[in-house]
C-alpha cells in the first residue's frame, strides 16, 4: 500500500510518516502544493493525506486538481480549521473524509485504514444498477424510470451501495460511511435503514438487488443469485 502525504510542516509530516513506515506503509511525502499535485499525478497511490494550508498551491486547489484527473483514489484532508463551510466545500471537491488538527496518529491510522479498506470509489454522476438509478447531481433516484423519494439516510446509504455495486459492504463499513464516525448506536440502525430501502427500491420490482450476505453486510448487484 503506497500513500502520499502532502504536508509542509516538518515536524508533522516526519510525526505522520514514522508512524505509517511503522505500519508498513510506502510512504511518500510533498511539502508544498505543486510537487504533491505532481506526484499525485504520476504515481499511482491507495490513499493521498493532504494538508490545506500548503505553500506553492493550497490543498483545496491541488484536491480540486487531482480530482479532475483521478476520480477514485481515496484523499484524506488535514486541516487546523474546522469550520463546517470549509468541510462541506472540501467534501463537494471530493474529498473522502476530514482530521482536524491536532490529532492523535492512533485517529489518523483508523482514517486511513478505513478509507484503504473500501479503496476507489466511483465518483461517476450517475450510478446505475440495472434499471435502478441514482443522480449524484440531482440528487434524484428513478427505478424503471420512475421516481423514488427518500429520506437523506436512505439516499446516503443507497449511494454508497450503488458506488460499490457487487462489492460486500460490512455493517461497521456502512455506519463509518452514512453515520458520523463517532456514531455509537446499535449496529443494527443499518438493517433498519436497508429494511426501509428494499421497501422503496425493491419490493415492487420482481428483481431484487439489495442483497444480505449472512454473517457479513449486505451488497447491491444486478447478478442472478445470492
Ligand atoms: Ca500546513
Amino acid at each position: 500500500m503506497r500513500i502520499l502525504l502532502v504536508e509542509d510542516e516538518e515536524k508533522v509530516s516526519r510525526f505522520i510518516m514514522r508512524g505509517l513506515v511503522d505500519e508498513r506503509f510506502a510512504v511518500d511525502v510533498a511539502h508544498d502544493g505543486i510537487s504533491g499535485l505532481e506526484f499525485a499525478t504520476t504515481y499511482p497511490y491507495d490513499l493521498i493525506i493532504l494538508d490545506l494550508m500548503l505553500p506553492g498551491l493550497s490543498g483545496t486547489e491541488v484536491l480540486h486538481r487531482i480530482r479532475i484527473i483521478n476520480d477514485q483514489v481515496p484523499i484524506l484532508i488535514l486541516t487546523a480549521r474546522d469550520a463546517v463551510a470549509d468541510k462541506v466545500k472540501n467534501f463537494e471537491a471530493g474529498a473522502d473524509d476530514y482530521l482536524t488538527k491536532p490529532f492523535a496518529f492512533a485517529e489518523l491510522l483508523v482514517r486511513a485504514k478505513a478509507l484503504l479498506r473500501r479503496g476507489a470509489v466511483s465518483r461517476a454522476s450517475l450510478l446505475r444498477v440495472a434499471d435502478l438509478e441514482l443522480n449524484r447531481l440531482s440528487q434524484q433516484v428513478r427505478r424503471a424510470g420512475q421516481r423514488i423519494e427518500l429520506t437523506a439516510k436512505e439516499y446516503a446509504l443507497l449511494e454508497y451501495l450503488m458506488a460499490n455495486a457487487g462489492r460486500v459492504l460490512s455493517r461497521t463499513m456502512i455506519i463509518e460511511h452514512v453515520w458520523d464516525q463517532s456514531f455509537d448506536g446499535v449496529t443494527n440502525i443499518v438493517d433498519v435503514y436497508v429494511r426501509h430501502l428494499r421497501n422503496k427500491v425493491d419490493d415492487k420490482h420482481e428483481r431484487k438487488l439489495i442483497r444480505t450476505v449472512r454473517g457479513v453486510g449486505y451488497t447491491i448487484t444486478d447478478e442472478e443469485g445470492g
